[in-house]
């Protein structure tokens, strides 16, 4: 038999770049160790019962075909208003808003929507490591911004290297606040300066809000206080003064109603943009899974209640784990929001946090993330790694038991 000629690449420049999901590697790691998985962040309790009641009737209704391509309407009625209710925004679900396949595809039809070759893309470092392959994706080119901590642990970054970011080829900034790893949740006074670099350079704003209703008060309920002392308040770039018209939000019922097997996103965005992120959607998936935006839009109605309660008992996993990693050797500060703890590992004495995540999951039994995996510029994660705390407590109990080995040697 001869041999089949093959003279071309099979595999196109694009995906070459791409490198595998480290934080869906070290799902599958913790697996074949049986280690407590605090790497990928999806939460191991159950979802709320009700939400999952609404699913299922939904598929017994037969809401089983095709959806509308950007949405179901009672479901862009439902975001629309819950926009309303908690950004006072004002969103026209018939021309703002795109339903996807959770905030991962927002994210990426909405670049593949506005991003031409070769514009710039300004990204905070760390940062989700989804939005690299979304830079190459949409054949932009990065410019990286890092954030600093300070010896408390807090993160930020330095105004003059933002601006010096930013020049006429800027198409974008992306933000996600709360963080996804960092837990810095971005100030008035940030927002405003992201804000005013957007208008003076005609950018616009990708902002990833996933975590909006994660976030860490100064007081908890029963009065006593935690580790944050300071009121923080989530702040949506399409809430500041002149920034609606240039912002395109990223959001999912993922993390907020703890489905994130769902695949259920969404994109609000200003009529022009949002025309173009349908196109882009439809042709990439035709539509997210019908019977579960019914759910949706039941879940967007849950009361002030239930958003109180899922913080405070993010609130509580947080003071419980961020003790628990200073003492066992981990230098870092309580997250402000988000349900991650970066950590820095240089005293344990490894060569990087590659190895260091390998002896964690095989030796101590406990997963991680790997920090370069968050930075372009490997070198900065080299000693951190990366927690979740979105998990039972017996989960976070068994993973604190584990982690005394650490201190043992
Ligand atoms: N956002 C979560 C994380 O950072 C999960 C990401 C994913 O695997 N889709 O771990």
């Amino acid at each position: 038999m001869t041999q089949p000629k093959i003279s071309k690449s099979r595999i196109s420049q694009k995906s070459l770049r791409l490198t595998e999901s480290v934080i869906r590697e070290m799902s599958r790691e913790a697996a074949k160790y049986d280690a407590v998985n605090l790497g990928q962040g999806f939460p191991d309790f159950a979802a709320p019962f009700n939400i999952k009641e609404k699913a299922i009737e939904a598929i017994a209704a037969d809401h089983n075909q095709y959806a509308i391509t950007w949405g179901v309407k009672s479901f862009r009625d439902a975001i629309a208003a819950k926009t309303k209710r908690f950004l006072g925004l004002d969103i026209d679900p018939e021309a703002e808003i795109t339903v996807t396949c959770g905030s991962t595809e927002g994210m990426i039809a909405g670049m593949m929507a506005c991003i031409d070759e070769g514009e710039e893309v300004v990204l905070f470092e760390p940062f989700y490591e989804n939005y690299a392959p979304d830079v190459i994706l949409s054949d932009a080119k990065p410019v990286h911004v890092p954030l600093y901590q300070t010896a408390e642990g807090n993160w930020y970054f330095e105004k003059d290297e933002l601006r010096a970011a930013f020049n006429d080829r800027t198409k974008a900034i992306i933000i996600c606040t709360p963080n996804n790893p960092t837990g810095k949740v971005f100030s008035r006074d940030e927002m405003e300066f992201i804000a005013d670099l957007c208008k003076e350079f005609d950018a616009l704003c990708f902002t990833d809000e996933i975590y909006e209703h994660i976030i860490y008060r100064g007081e908890r309920e029963d009065g006593q206080m935690t580790m944050a002392t300071n009121n923080l308040q989530h702040i949506c770039m399409a809430q500041i003064d002149g920034m609606q018209e240039r912002t395109v939000v990223v959001n999912s019922l993922s993390k907020t109603y703890s489905v994130t097997g769902w695949r259920v996103g969404y994109v609000i965005a200003p009529p022009d943009i949002t025309n173009a992120v349908r196109k882009i959607h439809d042709f990439l998936t035709v539509g997210a899974a019908n019977p579960l935006q019914h759910a949706g839009a039941y879940a967007l109605s849950l009361p002030n209640s239930y958003y109180k309660e899922l913080q405070k008992e993010y609130q509580l996993k947080r003071d419980f784990i961020v003790p628990v990693l200073q003492d066992a050797g981990f230098k870092c500060g309580a997250p402000e929001g988000a349900y991650y703890v970066m950590t820095d590992v240089s005293d344990f004495g490894f060569a990087n946090d590659v190895e260091f995540t390998k002896y964690m999951i095989r030796e101590i039994g406990v997963a991680v993330v790997p920090g370069s995996s968050f930075y372009h510029d490997k070198s900065l994660g080299s000693q951190k790694v990366r927690f979740c705390f979105c998990k039972k407590d017996e989960t976070l109990q068994a993973a604190a038991e584990r982690l005394q080995k650490l201190k043992k040697g």
